[in-house]
This record gives structure tokens, C-alpha cells and sequence, in this order.
């Protein structure tokens, strides 16, 4: 299991050897994968990665799970300069992270990927998962090509690109008729009476290490440089924390000197609390009813919100959010300026981003990075309506002149 040494509770510190874990015996919080980073500095080195698989297994030492990788390819996905998009927002030096480009075309490739890696390690026969949709297409394509029969629970009215391109992998997909957060409890019912890798309750722990490869791959494709501040969609937390987690890994095992990255989250107001919890001064969550298009960020409870927000206040940076209208301009935007069409997380992400540097939380001259972490085309109902054709003609060369004009002279 690499140089993995076993589980730690997040609060605690009580050790666990690395099972099937997720929740502490003694004070009931989260546990959180351990590692000998005295060992991994030994041996790991700038080089060594660059020499590496072009997925997230490049990382493996700081990752768990061994040789026998469930992979479908997912990472080393483009980090672009996003020029037109910085100039209107007033941002000289943003990047943006195109998470789209994955095999499921989310950053939800890179969890699950680490989760069922270490559900086979485990010797599961079965693996399942509660989804606000981007999860259920993961753990289907992965549960397919590393031939697990998988259980996958999302809230019935999901959008429909997310429902078929789960079907489409042959999983048992269980609509269940409630919010995710119901779908959650359900399924944390389900997984105490079923011997199942559940990837976002038993297996937690490995499957969020997956998502340091965000921060992992940011700084490599930097040219091993930190970004000043980075801004990442909210649902339970998780992202968040671990790219912070990440950036501090690089410094531990000595691939970079350090970094003072300001962490900055993204929610949607329809379902906001941990931006809210954040404006409120309060360290702790109220939980919400969602009621937003975002709805891959739609978790009311969020399981890390806590953490999420520790890590911007220690981090100096800031959690807003944004209505259901910017986040379709935040679509519109990053598709016109830098053509790439996300899905309504990465709406979400760019419309906080706006208001961050409104407000002046992301500063002019900062080497900024927004994470895009799902794409456009698993929502299109979000921007149906308005992404339609200029007009519509019979094919005669005369008919488009005729509009062309009518088109100059309403112009
Ligand atoms: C799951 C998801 C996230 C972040 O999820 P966390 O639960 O906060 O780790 C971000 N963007 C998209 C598109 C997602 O599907
Ligand atoms: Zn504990």
C-alpha cells in the first residue's frame, strides 16, 4: 500500500490500521489517511513524477493504494492561462484548471479512481455510492472497467446527461426519490447492513486523497511553483481541504520550499452553508435544504464544512456565493472568453471568482487558479434556453443576406 502507515482521527490523533474506516470509535470524527513522509522524501523527486504515468498514479507515493490500479486515466488535465477571462474581471495572472477534460469528464475520476483501487486492495466485491450525479458517472465507468458490480444511489430528479452517462456503464442505479442528503442517510443505512466499499462512507478517507492531485498537478504544471490563491467549488468540503493538504504535502517531502497559497470556496446561495457559516464568523455548519441548478455542489450537510472553512480562515481566504442567475453568466463567461463550457459548478466558480475580485479578496497582480471541475455538457439545461441558434433559415443564399441585413439594421 505504498508508504501509506495506517488511518488518524482528525481530531483526536487515535490510530487506526488502514481498513475499511471512516469515522473515529472514541469522538466520532473523521479519519484521515497517514503516511511515512520521512520515507516518501527519500525516494521521491521531481524527475521521478515527470517520468510517471500521465494520470494521477504519477503521484502514487502519496497516494494510497498499490500496483493494481483501477485506472480509466484520469489527471494531468490542462492548466491553461485564462488571459480574456482575467482581463474582464481585472485578474493579470489567472489560470484556469480544466478539470473537464477527465474520462467521465469530471474531477470526480480522480476519487474514485484512488477508491476502488483500494476497494479491490480490500477485496470488495461490491462498491457503491450516493451521488448528486458526477460521483455515480465515476464509480460506473470504473466499477465497469475493473469488473465490480456497483450499487449507485442519486436523487431522482438528476439532470438527465448525468443519469444516462451512468446507466450507460451497466451499474444497479437506485433513483431514490429525496435530496442528496436523503440519498446520503439512506445509503449510510445501506452500508451498515451491506458488506459493500461504499467510496464516499467506508472508503472516504482513500477516496479524498485523490483530489491532492489537483493541487499536485497545478504546481508541477507551474513548473514546481505555487499558485498565490486558488478558488474551489464547495459541496461537502472535501476538494477544498486536500488541496490545501497537498500543497503542504509538496513542502513536507521537499519538492518545494513551501507556500502561503490562500485557499478561496465557491457555493451556490441556493445552497450555501458553508459560505454562510464563513460570513457569520462561525467555525461550525448549519445544515440547509438545497435549491439551486448547481446541484453537483447541492450537499446541505456538508461532512468536511468544518474543515473547508478552518483551511480558508488559515489560509486568508474567503467563501461567497453566487445566485442561480450568475451562476449561468459565470457559464457564459468562462465559454466566451476561454472556450471552455462547464458544467454549473464551474458557473459557480468563476461567478465567486468575479465577485472575489469585486470585492477585492483576489488582488489584480495574484497568480490566481479557478478549478473547472465538471463539464458543460452534463448540464445543458441549465443554459438551454439561452444558448440557441442566431436564427433559422430555408438553405437559400438569399434568405441569410436578408437576415444578416435585418440583423445590421436591429443591431
Ligand atoms: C463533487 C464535486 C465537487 C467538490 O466536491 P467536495 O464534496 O466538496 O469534495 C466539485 N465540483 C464538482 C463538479 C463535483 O462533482
Ligand atoms: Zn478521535
Amino acid at each position: 500500500m505504498g508508504a501509506v502507515q495506517g488511518l488518524r482521527c482528525r481530531e483526536c490523533a487515535r490510530e487506526y490500521p488502514a481498513e475499511p474506516l471512516h469515522v473515529c470509535e472514541f469522538c466520532f470524527a473523521p479519519l484521515e489517511v497517514v503516511y511515512d513522509y520521512d520515507e516518501i522524501a527519500r525516494t521521491i523527486s521531481r524527475e521521478r513524477i515527470e517520468s510517471g504515468p500521465r494520470s494521477i498514479w504519477r503521484y502514487a507515493d502519496l497516494l494510497p493504494g498499490g500496483e493494481k490500479r483501477v485506472d480509466l486515466g484520469a489527471g494531468l488535465t490542462p492548466l491553461v492561462p485564462a488571459p480574456r477571462l482575467g482581463a474582464a474581471l481585472g485578474l493579470r495572472d489567472l489560470w484556469i484548471k480544466n478539470d473537464t477534460s477527465n474520462p467521465t469528464h469530471s474531477f470526480k475520476d480522480r476519487v474514485v479512481s484512488v477508491a476502488l483501487t483500494m476497494a479491490r486492495e480490500f477485496g470488495f466485491g461490491v462498491v457503491a455510492c450516493a451521488s448528486t450525479g458526477n460521483l455515480a458517472n465515476a464509480v460506473a465507468a470504473h466499477a465497469a472497467v475493473a469488473g465490480l458490480e456497483a450499487y449507485i444511489f442519486i436523487p431522482a430528479d438528476l439532470e438527465r446527461g448525468k443519469i444516462v452517462a451512468t446507466a450507460i456503464y451497466g451499474p444497479k442505479l437506485v433513483a431514490v426519490r429525496g435530496t442528496y442528503d436523503d440519498v446520503n442517510r439512506l445509503c449510510s443505512e445501506i452500508a451498515g447492513r451491506f458488506d459493500w466499499a461504499f467510496v464516499n462512507v467506508n472508503i472516504r478517507p482513500y477516496y479524498a486523497e485523490g483530489s491532492k492531485t489537483l493541487a499536485f498537478e497545478v504546481v508541477e504544471q507551474m513548473g514546481w511553483r505555487v499558485p498565490d490563491h486558488v478558488i474551489v467549488p464547495v459541496a461537502s468540503g472535501s476538494l477544498l481541504t486536500k488541496i490545501r493538504r497537498g500543497l503542504d504535502e509538496l513542502a513536507r517531502v521537499g519538492l518545494i520550499e513551501g507556500h502561503s497559497t490562500r485557499v478561496s470556496g465557491a457555493q451556490a446561495t441556493g445552497c450555501s452553508p458553508v459560505a454562510t457559516a464563513f460570513k457569520a464568523g462561525l467555525e461550525h455548519v448549519r445544515p440547509v435544504k438545497p435549491d439551486t441548478i448547481a446541484k453537483s455542489l447541492a450537499i446541505g450537510n456538508p461532512a468536511d464544512g468544518y474543515y473547508a472553512i478552518k483551511t480558508v480562515r488559515q489560509t486568508g481566504g474567503a467563501v461567497e456565493d453566487v445566485t442561480d442567475e450568475e451562476i449561468v453568466e459565470g457559464i457564459e463567461l468562462l465559454a466566451r472568453t476561454e472556450g471552455i463550457f462547464a458544467e454549473t459548478a464551474g458557473g459557480v466558480v468563476i461567478a465567486t471568482l468575479r465577485k472575489l475580485a469585486t470585492l477585492g479578496v483576489v488582488r489584480p497582480d495574484e497568480r490566481a487558479v479557478a478549478f473547472v471541475t465538471g463539464d458543460g455538457l452534463k448540464t445543458v439545461e441549465a443554459v438551454a434556453g439561452r444558448a440557441v441558434p442566431a436564427f433559422e433559415i430555408p438553405p437559400r443564399l438569399e434568405e441569410f443576406e436578408a437576415r444578416l441585413t435585418d440583423r445590421e439594421t436591429t443591431a
